[in-house]
């Protein structure tokens, strides 16, 4: 047996792996005689009552297992999520954002990743500008979904100007093959002033209106403008007119759309009503929040969940003091949800920071591009009370790290007072307000230490 195959890194403890004494080194090298390319392939002979696999043991000895799992997960973690190298674009977007950043970063960030595989494993948007014909046979063979696709506009002259790419345009042709085998999908729209907005986004919601219910929504949002765009192609923010245009054209769609299918699909993203100064759409227009991780909806739901969690609650005479940070965007909102509290915890006191983003620029609002360095700069000296508690978003996933590299202890080092992060939902907020110092990343005071950042 040649040395190739996928190597595991570790196995979890109790599952079947563990208990078939599979182990970190080892290399699963076939399943029922074939080869794995990548994880699909991996889920799709996973998806069975049995398996016969063959492993290359560290020590070099080879294995055959039957293995009549019964669809469950065998509990192996391989060196690579994907199985397989991570592909990356083939694109240069005028409005990419990764083009966008202040050179020095850490490196992954420049990682400019466009692989369908993702799209199903961890749901990210993809331009169906690097699939072969094979992946597309195998996403509708092995019924994956769904896929989350970057269209962007369905004029393909456009598209190959916008992605810079000249197969852009005929790569629209996969979504009629997935509509056509009835893959849901999910469709994205980075829209930019003067290029695929007005006449050119009525023809893209138009075209992809078709798709419908197997496109199941899609989002606009507005593209984001970094201080760094020296040398890349001129593009221009939106105006509160240009916002107002946009989202009458897109809930003249979400009209006729209801009527049709009884489904709203396209969505103006949360920045648009913001920019447009207009209230958000009530609950039952986000048809579930399907986009939350574009912006679409976010403010809607935090508005529910904290009116909720408030309800439910009594108030108390409790004296306390803490602060919350968030970034411009969300900052007029997250007004509302702490007097909303304070008229219920009146001798709570929270104090609420608008950051601007000056890493980035200003023209950056969300909270989730938000740096250590920013908050450092604009929170010191602030009264903080007796904790600061930030969204969770301003963290690299499942780390205690910002963006720009500086970790959760440095700040709290830097400010002298312990920080909190807190998840992304109103109730978590509620219940960080309440109780910050259950939470999971409290920080005792006692330990606060000076960093020198000279
Ligand atoms: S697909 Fe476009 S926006 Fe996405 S990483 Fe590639 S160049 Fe950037």
């Amino acid at each position: 047996m040649q040395k190739k195959g996928h190597l595991i890194l570790s196995v979890d403890p109790g599952s079947i792996a563990d208990q078939l004494e599979l182990a970190a080194g080892d290399r699963v090298m076939k399943i029922d005689g074939q080869e794995l390319e990548d994880i699909f392939d991996y889920q799709f002979y996973l998806n069975s009552e049995s398996i016969v696999m063959e492993v290359l043991k560290a020590n070099g000895e080879e294995w055959e297992l039957e293995i009549d799992h019964n669809y469950e997960d065998l509990g192996i973690n391989f060196e690579n999520g994907l199985m397989s190298e991570y592909r990356s674009c083939r694109n240069k977007c005028i409005f990419c954002f990764i083009d966008q950043m202040p050179p020095g970063m850490r490196e992954t960030l420049y990682f400019k990743d466009d692989d369908s595989r993702l799209s199903f494993l961890q749901g990210n948007y993809v331009t169906l500008t690097n699939m072969s014909e094979k992946d597309v046979d195998r996403i509708i063979r092995f019924h994956l979904s769904p896929i989350n696709i970057s269209v962007h506009t369905t004029n393909p002259e456009l598209r190959c100007k916008m992605l810079h790419n000249r197969f852009a345009g005929e790569s629209l042709k996969i979504l009629d093959r997935l509509w056509e085998a009835g893959t849901p999908m999910n469709g994205q729209v980075v829209l930019c002033k003067g290029i695929n907005d007005g006449d050119e986004l009525e023809r893209t919601i138009a075209d992809l209106s078709r798709y419908v219910p197997c496109m199941e929504s899609l989002s606009v949002v507005p593209v984001g403008l970094s201080k760094y765009r020296e040398g890349l192609y001129p593009l221009e923010p939106f105006t509160k007119e240009d916002a107002e245009e946009t989202i009458d054209r897109i809930e003249r769609w979400q009209k006729k759309l209801y009527e049709a299918h009884g489904t709203h699909f396209v969505h103006a993203s949360d920045e648009f009503y913001i920019l447009a100064g207009r209230p958000v759409p009530e609950e039952s227009r986000y048809d579930g929040y399907i986009q939350l991780e574009n912006g679409v909806g976010m403010i809607r739901l935090l508005a529910e969940e904290v009116a909720d969690a408030l309800e439910s609650r009594e108030g108390d005479e409790v004296c306390d003091e803490i602060s919350l940070a968030t970034g411009v965007l969300a900052y007029d909102y997250m007004k509302k949800h702490v007097e909303a509290f304070n008229a219920r915890y009146p001798n709570r006191r929270v104090h609420l920071y608008r950051i601007e983003n000056r890493f980035f620029g200003e023209m950056i609002t969300v909270a989730g591009l938000i740096t250590g360095q920013d908050l450092k700069e604009q929170l010191v000296g602030k009264n903080l009370g007796r904790r600061l508690l930030l969204p969770e978003v301003m963290f690299r996933s499942g780390e205690e790290v910002f963006l720009d590299d500086m970790t959760r202890e440095e700040l709290q080092n830097a400010l002298q007072v312990p920080v909190n992060i807190v998840k992304s939902s109103g109730y978590d907020l509620i219940e960080a307000f309440l109780h910050a110092e259950e939470g999971e990343s409290t920080y005792s005071p006692y330990e606060l230490k000076e960093i020198d950042y000279e």
